[in-house]
């Protein structure tokens, strides 16, 4: 039986429904902090949460394989994640799944700690374990393209920096080939899209998407922040979509490795299929 946890979750939703496609739906459950939100899953639900290890206990309980998806609440993962790791262990699971951040262990990245530091407790946890070091999902700019579209500029503060990003749907099919393959065990997988595109590059998507013309306009992280700061974002918010500009202009985000396209034998979801979604359904 393979457990999910964050099942609710946009990711967790896409493994559950490419579980579903390879195995029987009574051997997959959906782990979940919030039961009631998962009854359209069509598969067995338990309660999971993070913040409560009793639940974690009966969640896995009967696990051959956990997919550990990263928590969403920034800050309080660690000890979130560790209490999971540790369920597993006690459950007797045979492969515990991580979903981490690329080059977890080494990058500048600023949400990467928390990754880091589960990376660690997965590898002291004596599990076979196997770490899917996720890129950007390219979804995460849908609220800025749709914003582009209307005002005919991207702002950003990122330069000619890169992001290697592949859709959910890509990193999802990617989990299900690890679940339910052979030979993933011990494996750490530096997951990206196959093309690496810059903040010009979006740009250009969204102009061929509308049939207007949209320009990215770049400006200083400084500048960067007064606009978010002015448009009523909240505070902790302008501060990580500035630093994540900072490390794309770095190039933290920039690796293609081919890793993903070759777990799901295609290529990734280009650029443009997704601006062009995004734009339709704005
Ligand atoms: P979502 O925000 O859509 O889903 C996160 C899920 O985590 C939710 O279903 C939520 O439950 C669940 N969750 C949050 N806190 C707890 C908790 N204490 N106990 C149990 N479950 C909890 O994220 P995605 O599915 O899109 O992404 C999955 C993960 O990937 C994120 O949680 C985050 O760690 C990471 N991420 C990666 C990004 C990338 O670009 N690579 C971008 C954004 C996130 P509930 O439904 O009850 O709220």
């Amino acid at each position: 039986m393979i457990v999910v946890t964050g099942a609710n979750g946009g990711l967790g939703r896409l493994v559950v429904e490419g579980l579903k496609s390879v195995l029987p739906a009574d051997r997959i459950v959906a782990a979940v902090r919030t039961p009631e939100k998962a009854a359209d899953l069509g598969v067995p639900v338990r309660e999971a949460d993070y913040d409560r290890p009793e639940t974690l206990a009966a969640a896995f309980a009967g696990a051959e394989k956990v997919l550990l998806i990263s928590g969403s609440e920034v800050g309080r993962r660690v000890p979130q994640h560790t209490a999971a790791i540790q369920a597993a262990a006690q459950a007797g699971a045979r492969h515990l799944v991580y979903t981490s951040a690329p080059k977890a262990d080494t990058t500048s990245l600023v949400l990467a700690p928390e990754h880091k530091t589960t990376e660690e407790a997965i590898r002291a946890s004596g599990l076979p374990f196997t770490i899917l070091r996720n890129n950007w999902y390219t979804e995460n700019y849908a609220q800025g393209i749709a914003q582009a579209a209307q005002t005919g500029s991207y702002v950003g503060s990122a330069g000619d920096g890169r992001v290697a990003s592949a859709t959910r749907a890509d990193y999802a099919a990617g989990a299900v080939a690890v679940l339910t393959g052979e030979g993933h065990e011990g494996r750490t997988y530096e997951l990206s899209g196959d093309v690496a595109w810059s903040y010009a590059d979006l740009a250009a998507e969204i102009s061929a998407a509308t049939g207007t013309e949209v320009r990215y306009r770049d400006v200083s992280p400084e500048e960067h922040k007064a606009i978010l700061d002015a448009a009523g974002l909240p505070e902790q918010a302008v501060e990580t979509i500035v630093a994540l500009d900072r490390n794309t202009a770095e190039g933290t985000l920039a690796g293609t490795t081919g890793e993903l396209r070759d777990l799901i034998g295609r290529p990734t979801t280009p650029l443009g299929d997704t601006v062009r979604t995004v734009v339709k359904d704005a």
